[in-house]
This record gives structure tokens, C-alpha cells and sequence, in this order.
């Protein structure tokens, strides 16, 4: 029998479990391995030199500059530092930014469940309408025909996670397709969070929306230096869009967060310049591949998983519990913390028996959490 209560946010409720119950936590999304200790040294040295007041509002523009020309390397098109760059607390800030100046009251905003769980409830503070859509069962990918069912002229948003949480799936060449088809047709905009953009760990590797010039115009980005450094705490984050709609966003966040930490961002825009991004897969794809060999001694079965680090496992051989109770349960019984899937929809499937593992943990943690569930014939 669970406790969980959906007031809280699942994250919070499993990490607070698994200290209680001292179990290995796989659940919230988080790395238990150092920030590399080059970057603080950037972080200490600017305070040293004296960089502890206000940074302008959109950001350093050392640092958007230092972004914009990676992006523009690694994806092909230069966001304008000054006009199409700002950084924010953190990508959740950022997404809300997007939503709350791009979304008026009544308008639609299709989401994607199992969703993120700060999309819904920043379009309904903005006066959204979710519309929901569900991807395709057992394998997560698009379902077409019912993302065109559920746009129309009244959308105005459409928010995609690509890499995917909790799912691990990417948006395939014929889903953005689609995509580029509906926006042309009905002119929404797109949110895409982009967060696990450099926890590419299919051969393909990641391909940005900001690479399709059809999408551009209309399309907002969010990352997060939380995910791609391993510094969740810091909560860093930039959002990408062309001038227009910036500068609406910019309008919203200046009243609400006027600016980011100083410091920090000077570090960054160092950091951003030097920082070799390939060894960011490499060893995210290493850590999914320990945590997928130790858990073939179990009888959980891994679904394919292309970017983010997270693993769903199908636990329907071992157990029919509701997968909040089998969360809960394992952690109290089995000592491993992890996160259900059905808590990321507004109605969720019956029957669904999918957990979600994050990987980004020392691999002796990851073998201890595999051993740990061998237990379970
Ligand atoms: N994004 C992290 C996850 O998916 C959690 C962040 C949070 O706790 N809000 O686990």
C-alpha cells in the first residue's frame, strides 16, 4: 500500500524514502559524482575577483556569447547573443518563462504524457488548457495520427522533452516531420526541452530541433548545466529563441527573476568554450551499459533507451502491484529507490508496470542496486 500523496512531487517523496529507509536511490535525477574541479575553480576564482553583483539580465553576455558558438558548432545555427540568448535559474525556470509569456488564458497547449511534471501545471497557472496525448504504449514513440487529432487553430503551444524523461526515447526523422507539417498548418509555437541533449547514447547520437530551419521561427530551446555538468544544485540553466518571441519571454522574466547568479556564470562561459561534450555520452553510455549487464541477473526487462539517464524496466514478471506501490515497496523491502511512470499522466493507462532507474550513479551503486534486486525470482 502506497503513501504517496500526488501534492508532492514524486522526486522529492522517493528521495525522502530512500534516505529514511537507507536505500541505494536510483529515483530522482541526479549524479552522486563530482562537478568537475576545474569548473569550481572557475566558480571560486570569480568570486575572488570580485564578479558577486547583479549580471545584466539576460545574462553574461560572455557566457550567451560562448553558447551561442557552441551551439552553432554543434548544431548548425548561430543563436544571436544579444537578442536570442538568456540565462535563467535553472531549465524548470526557463520552461516556465517560455509558458508564461507565450500562453494566454484559454488557449491550448498540447502536452505529451507521460509529461515532465512541471509542464501541466505552469500551463494551467498561465491559463492553458492542457491537451493531452498520449505516446504509443510499450515503446513510447509518437503516435501521428493522434498529435493531428489534437491541434488546432486555437494551439498555441506544443511542448516536447526530447531526449525524453521519463521514457529515454528521441523524436525519430518522420515524427518531426509530422510536426513541421502541423506547425506549418496551424502556426503553434514549440517548446522543446532539450535538457539530456548531451546524454546522447544511441549510435545516431541527438539532433536538435534547432536544426530544422522550418521549426526555427517558432521554436523555443531549453538546457539545463545542471544535467550537462553534473551540478543539478547550481540550478543554471538558457533558453534559446528567435528575437520576437525572446523578447516577449524577456518581458515575463525580468519581473520575475531580473537575473542569475554572477559568479557562476562567469565560470560557465570559461567552462562552455573548453568543455569536451563528447566524454559527457561516452561515459553516460558506459554507465547505462554496467547497469544493464548487472541487471540481467534480475528478471526486470530494459526498453530501449536513446538519451537521458534514465532506464525504464518492464517489472511485469516479477510483480502485477500498481507501479507506485511496487516503488514504494522495493525501496522499503529491496532497498532501491526508483520512480513509477504512471504519476507523469493526467489519467493513466491501466496496468501500466514500467519503473524508471536513473543510471548517472558510481557504478559499485549501480552493481549494489542490481544485486540487490536479483533477490526478486
Ligand atoms: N528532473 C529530475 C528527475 O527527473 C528531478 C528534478 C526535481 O526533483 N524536480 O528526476
Amino acid at each position: 500500500m502506497s503513501f504517496y500523496n500526488s501534492n508532492d512531487s514524486i522526486f522529492a517523496y522517493m528521495s525522502k524514502l530512500a534516505n529514511e529507509t537507507n536505500a541505494t536511490n536510483l529515483s530522482q535525477g541526479f549524479p552522486d559524482f563530482p562537478v568537475s574541479e576545474t569548473l569550481i575553480d572557475y566558480v571560486c576564482a570569480a568570486m575572488k575577483a570580485g564578479h558577486n553583483q547583479y549580471a545584466p539580465m539576460p545574462g553574461l553576455p560572455a557566457l550567451r556569447e560562448a553558447l551561442s558558438k557552441r551551439h552553432a558548432e554543434d548544431y548548425g545555427h548561430a543563436y544571436h547573443p544579444e537578442s536570442e540568448i538568456t540565462v535563467t535559474p535553472g531549465a524548470t525556470q526557463a520552461i516556465q518563462s517560455v509558458i508564461a509569456s507565450a500562453v494566454t488564458p484559454g488557449d491550448d497547449v498540447v502536452l505529451f504524457a507521460p509529461a515532465y511534471d512541471c509542464y501541466a501545471p505552469m500551463v494551467e497557472a498561465a491559463g492553458g488548457n492542457p491537451v493531452w496525448v498520449h505516446l504509443n504504449p510499450h515503446d513510447f514513440s509518437v503516435p501521428h495520427q493522434a498529435f493531428a487529432d489534437a491541434v488546432n487553430n486555437r494551439t498555441k503551444l506544443v511542448i516536447i522533452n526530447n531526449p525524453h524523461n521519463p521514457c529515454g526515447t528521441l523524436w525519430d526523422e518522420e515524427d518531426i516531420r509530422v510536426l513541421i507539417d502541423l506547425q506549418s498548418k496551424y502556426g503553434f509555437r514549440v517548446l522543446a526541452d532539450e535538457v539530456y541533449e548531451k546524454i546522447a547514447l544511441s549510435e545516431k547520437g541527438f539532433s536538435s530541433f534547432a536544426q530544422y530551419a522550418q521549426l526555427r521561427p517558432f521554436t523555443y530551446l531549453v538546457y539545463s548545466f545542471g544535467k550537462t555538468f553534473h551540478a543539478t544544485g547550481w540550478k543554471m540553466g538558457y533558453v534559446l529563441a528567435p528575437a520576437l518571441l525572446m523578447s516577449d519571454l524577456r518581458h515575463f522574466f525580468q519581473f520575475a527573476v531580473f537575473s542569475v547568479n554572477t559568479p557562476v556564470q562567469h565560470a560557465l562561459a570559461k567552462y562552455v568554450a573548453e568543455a569536451d561534450y563528447d566524454a559527457i555520452s561516452t561515459m553516460y553510455r558506459s554507465k547505462q551499459q554496467t547497469f544493464q549487464r548487472a541487471m540481467e541477473q534480475t528478471k526486470f526487462k530494459p526498453l530501449m533507451t536513446k538519451g537521458s539517464y534514465f532506464q525504464l524496466y518492464d517489472y511485469s514478471e516479477i510483480s502485477q502491484r500498481s507501479d507506485v506501490d511496487m516503488a514504494e515497496w522495493l525501496t522499503r523491502e529491496h532497498g532501491v529507490a526508483t520512480i513509477p511512470v504512471s504519476v507523469f499522466y493526467p489519467n493513466p493507462p491501466k496496468d501500466m508496470r514500467y519503473l524508471r532507474f536513473c543510471f548517472a550513479k558510481n557504478d559499485d551503486v549501480l552493481l549494489s542496486a542490481a544485486d540487490k534486486l536479483s533477490a526478486l525470482q
